[in-house]
């Protein structure tokens, strides 16, 4: 499949990991848009949040898990942000489902 998230679970496209596990993978943003930017993935291909199913969503409550953890390596006691973008009104532009932390400063509340 040509999905460059799929890619870098491969190992085939190199990336800053910050944790790694059977089912998930976190690293650092190719284009940081935050002093802490991070991207969390699931290993397995799922499209976007939109195709979240009572058969893949175990490694959805799995993330979740794993974010507070990454956030604290990560020094984000102060606050951190979660996004997900979906489909092209969302913003979304690798089509293989990934939850950004941000942070690292106080970050702006208004859309652009
Ligand atoms: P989206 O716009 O789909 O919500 O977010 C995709 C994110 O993936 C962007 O923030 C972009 O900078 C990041 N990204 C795209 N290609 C790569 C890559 O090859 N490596 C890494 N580390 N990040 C990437
Ligand atoms: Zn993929």
């Amino acid at each position: 499949m040509d999905c460059i998230f799929c890619k870098i679970v491969a190992g085939d496209i190199p990336s800053t990991k910050v944790y790694e596990d059977e089912s998930i993978l976190a690293f650092r943003d190719i284009n940081p848009e935050a002093p802490v930017h991070i991207l969390v993935i699931p290993k397995c291909h799922i499209s976007s949040a939109n195709e979240i199913t009572e058969e893949n969503s175990s490694v959805i409550s799995h993330i979740f898990e794993c974010i507070p953890k990454i956030a604290t390596a990560e020094g984000l006691e102060k606050g951190y942000r979660i996004i997900t973008n979906i489909g092209e009104d969302g913003g979304q532009s690798v089509h293989h489902m990934h939850f950004h932390i941000l942070g690292g400063k106080k970050l702006p509340l208004k859309l652009a």
